[in-house]
């Protein structure tokens, strides 16, 4: 396996899938089946999820909520999440713990970076909720921040696209895709591939990022073994 540790950061909305419920049991199935066949590489794991498919802060004020109150139920929306994927990927028999940037005692442990490091060295999967536990950042910034912290090799971001384009691939046919890409290149190139807080701190703390498709069957084993496939941003 090329990486030893990998912060997986997975999107809220993706696990709508087509269907017209928030979680969709097919895309969760589907992510738990690959999350444990890189497990059982030997390979140590830590996810970060999003909130999107239920909700998102910048959704706030649209519906006259304050805005920091919207992040926090922005936050809150991860955990759900966060906790469908738990007891999904237990189900499969693999070794789980919740850490979450807000204290619930009830459902999740707070984050300790010691623990967290301690959790992923006895093999179990620690899936990070409630984002940074702070409004005005994204799980995006959750994901390299928390990457850091664990000293992860790599941040993988699965998306539904199978990297980073020219331009938009779905609008365009002739859009290429960059195999790899500098940090200062994606920047000048203004290619929006995480948000700027989440960019800088990768970049300032030399994290490599790879944006691939989590969707394609295998595709996030094939990444951990160090196959191309993706963007790799570094
Ligand atoms: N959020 C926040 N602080 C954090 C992480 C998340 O305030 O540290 C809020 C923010 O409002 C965001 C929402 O939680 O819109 C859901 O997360 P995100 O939009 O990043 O989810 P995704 O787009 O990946 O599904």
């Amino acid at each position: 396996m090329k990486y030893k540790r990998i912060l997986l950061k997975l999107s809220g909305e993706a696990l709508t899938g087509n269907k017209a419920t928030n979680i969709d049991p097919d895309v969760l199935e589907q992510y738990c089946e690959e999350i444990k066949a890189v497990k059982e590489q030997g390979v140590q794991l830590a996810i970060v999820i999003g909130g999107g498919n239920i909700f998102r802060g910048g959704q706030a004020e649209a519906l006259g909520i304050d805005r920091v109150q919207g992040d926090y139920m922005g936050m809150l929306a991860t955990v759900i999440n966060a906790m469908a994927l738990q007891s999904a990927l237990e189900r499969h028999g693999v070794y789980t713990r919740l850490m979450a940037g807000i204290k619930m005692e009830q459902v999740c442990e707070p984050f300790i970076r010691r623990r967290a490091i301690r959790h992923l060295e006895k093999g179990r999967i620690v899936i990070f909720g409630a984002g940074i536990g702070n409004p005005y950042f994204t799980t995006d910034s959750t994901a390299s921040l928390r990457a850091i912290e664990i000293q992860a090799d790599v941040v993988l971001k699965g998306t539904r696209v199978d990297g980073v384009y020219t331009k938009d691939p779905l609008k365009f046919p002739d859009a290429v895709r960059y195999q790899t890409l500098s940090f200062q290149e994606a920047y000048e190139k203004n290619l929006n591939i995480m948000d700027m807080t989440a960019f800088t701190l990768c970049q300032e703390n030399k994290l490599p990022i790879i944006v691939f498709d989590m969707n394609k069957k295998g595709n996030l084993l094939k990444i951990a073994q160090g196959e191309e496939a993706g963007t790799l941003i570094r």
